[in-house]
């Protein structure tokens, strides 16, 4: 089972079937790029150190790319990075 990394994200909601289609895409393996993934996390988790070695196997997913990061395919482009605010799913209360 792939769950998505940010926490407030309403596809972690295995229960709800409607989510059950969603793609969740692995961190990408260049750093450049993995460290923009990784302060996408940190930010809207509220966390600072949150890190990819620490949660192996992690995933974001796809609800976080805008439309024109998907080539043709379905796939996700080489460069693409996560820009879309997960509040805007769920709202989570202030701690
Ligand atoms: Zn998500």
């Amino acid at each position: 089972m792939k769950f998505c990394a940010l926490l407030a994200c309403k596809n972690r909601d295995v229960k709800n079937k409607k989510t059950s289609g969603i793609k969740h895409h692995v961190f990408p393996s260049e750093d450049a790029i993995r460290g923009q993934w990784i302060s996408f996390v940190n930010k809207f988790n509220r966390t600072l150190d949150w890190t990819t070695k620490a949660n192996k196997g992690a995933y974001l997913s796809e609800d976080h790319f805008e439309k024109d990061l998907y080539s043709q395919s379905g796939c996700l482009v080489h460069h693409a990075v996560p820009t879309k605010d997960p509040n805007l799913l769920q709202k989570r209360p202030l701690r």
